[in-house]
């Protein structure tokens, strides 16, 4: 075999009997393939994508020893080959897989198919004649072909398969705990070909069926929109939901280091220095955030619509925006997401893959309000992951291992100042009069102290206090512009994040019954707040935490 001229004969002769298998492979590995090179400017590429792909190749192989008939094997495959079909057209046209995401999208989808087929049937039917060429010429190819057997080489990629997710599993048990969330977390990761759809709808079925009540109660509660007031012309509301950014670390609130250079010269923008999250995890503190419903009543925030069907009940055009994925870890936040009009996912990207679909609503040339809520992945753990290699500005002093997670975490943040500051300045040039709301879900521990803990979920003063802010543009009206002269009084009072949907009521000027002016910042009867939180199981009425 060590003759080169051998060596071209032998793969000639590999190809020469294999080629339907190959056709039939590269289509189903097609999305996979396509969207990470789509994608390439937009995340790393990191341990996550070679574990897909290599699991992928591994089934495939798998498939290809299980039994020499493969064109039977293929033929009972068809399902596979049709789910592979939407997620191709997936890619090409949302550059997002086929993820649990967009299959809890299908079921929750209230707009009508009708508009569906007009809108995509060019880029449908371009991925159809793809599928029936692949799968058509494989299948063909395949019959009554002779294959080489060989059982020893599928029980050594079964072997593979097991320790593969053996693998991802001891990793997700290690950083979470053993039990139902490591399984779920194994599910969301596998996003292999083809046998990870099966993964992604088992686990988009027990997200559904978990809370199925519940999505049900949340569906029949009722928005009443009781007045509306022409005080406000406001056109544009943009909410942006930040993930584990805490004020310590951003320069906007005082750090040490220029984090945030760009939000710092931002004329119209209110800060809030002592701004407290309603608890220290993302699926809670999201809904809570959105909801009119006080933290010490999480049963009314869980089943009540939000603040996304609000607007949508006013007549503003409702759009969610996510880099945050489907998942167990969650909670309602997907059906909170179903209650936009229009949805897009932009799973394991960097936030800024977000701005060009922004762009395109903003350009939209209609005159309907429209209310864009986005949800990013801001500073979540591992922060190296967060941004491109040209936010890489801090380094770590040392190698110690705080200096270096230090270093990340504040990139992390001036890649937060860059993306806020740009979709600030595509609203200035809309020239619309507009708002944006900006908190994170709750802060995060950095190895603060001798204890020497990281992450959120412990409900201290490093994971309660957020960043948050409210920027407004130069052309809301009059006594708009006045109210929010009354942010600079809330600047160092404490405040919650449950405030910011009152608050947003009033500067739009639209009202219903659950909205209370103690709430609302904007209100001379607004009451500081105690920093009431749910932590574990468990509601926590006040927390003390020093001024910053
Ligand atoms: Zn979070």
């Amino acid at each position: 075999m060590k003759n080169p001229a051998r060596i071209i004969d032998y793969s000639l002769k590999i190809f020469k009997a294999e080629w339907p298998n190959l056709v039939l492979w590269s289509f189903l590995l097609s999305p996979l393939i396509v969207r990470t090179l789509a994608n390439y400017q937009y995340s790393k590429i990191d341990l996550l994508v070679v574990y897909t792909l290599g699991m992928s190749v591994l089934w495939l192989l798998a498939i290809r020893f299980v039994s020499s008939s493969q064109f039977k094997v293929h033929i009972i495959l068809l399902p596979f080959y049709l789910v592979a079909a939407i997620d191709l057209f997936l890619v090409l046209n949302f550059n997002s897989r086929l993820t649990a995401a967009y299959i809890y999208i299908g079921l929750t989808n209230y707009q009508e198919a009708s508009e569906f087929l007009p809108t995509y049937w060019q880029p449908i039917s371009v991925v159809l004649v793809v599928f029936i060429l692949c799968y058509g010429a494989g299948l063909i190819g395949l019959h009554k072909r002779e294959l080489y057997k060989n059982k020893g080489i599928f029980v050594l990629v079964v072997s593979a398969l097991l320790v593969g997710y053996g693998a991802y599993f001891y990793k997700t048990v290690k950083l979470n705990s053993f039990g139902k969330s490591a399984v779920m977390d194994l599910l969301a990761k596998d996003q292999s070909t083809p046998v990870g759809y099966l993964s992604q709808i088992a686990l988009t079925a027990n997200l559904y069926l978990g809370t199925e009540n519940l999505i049900k109660r949340r569906r029949e509660s009722d928005v009443k929109i009781i007045s509306m007031s022409d005080q406000s012309n406001i056109e544009t509301i943009v909410f942006v939901i930040g993930e584990s950014s805490r004020p310590q670390n951003w320069s906007l609130y005082g750090y040490n280091k220029e984090t945030t250079p760009n939000l710092g010269k931002q004329a119209g923008l209110f800060k809030f220095n002592q701004i407290c999250t309603t608890a220290p995890y993302t699926s809670f503190a999201v809904p809570s955030m959105l909801s009119l419903e006080p933290i010490s009543d999480w049963d009314a925030i869980a089943s009540t619509k939000s603040l996304v069907s609000i607007y949508r009940a006013a007549g503003y055009m409702t759009y969610w925006l996510s880099v945050q994925e489907v998942d167990s870890f969650g909670g309602i936040i997907p059906q909170i997401a179903a209650e936009a009009q229009y949805r897009q996912y932009f799973e394991r990207s960097y936030d800024g893959a977000l701005i060009s679909e922004y762009e395109e609503i903003l350009n939209k040339s209609d005159t309907q309000k429209k209310a864009i809520f986005i949800h990013v992945k801001g500073s979540h753990f591992e922060y190296s992951r967060r941004y491109p290699e040209n936010f890489d500005k801090f380094k770590p002093s040392t190698d110690n291992f705080k200096d270096k997670i230090t270093a990340e975490y504040d990139n992390s943040i001036l890649y937060t100042d860059w993306l806020l500051s740009t979709i600030i300045d595509r609203l200035k040039s809309s020239k619309k009069p507009s708002v944006l709301f900006y908190s994170s879900d709750h802060g995060e521990n950095m190895m603060d102290d001798s204890r020497g803990l990281l992450g959120h979920g412990i409900g201290n003063k490093y994971d309660l206090p957020v960043s948050a802010f409210i920027w407004a543009s130069g052309n809301v009206s009059n006594p708009q512009s006045l109210k929010l002269l009354k942010l600079k009084a809330r600047e160092s009072q404490k405040i919650s994040i449950s405030s910011l949907s009152h608050t947003l009521l009033n500067i739009t000027g639209v009202f219903t019954s659950r909205y209370k002016s103690s709430e609302d910042l904007l209100s001379d009867d607004f009451v500081s707040s105690k920093c009431p939180h749910l932590l574990g199981a468990g509601y926590v009425p006040s927390f003390d935490f020093d001024a910053l």
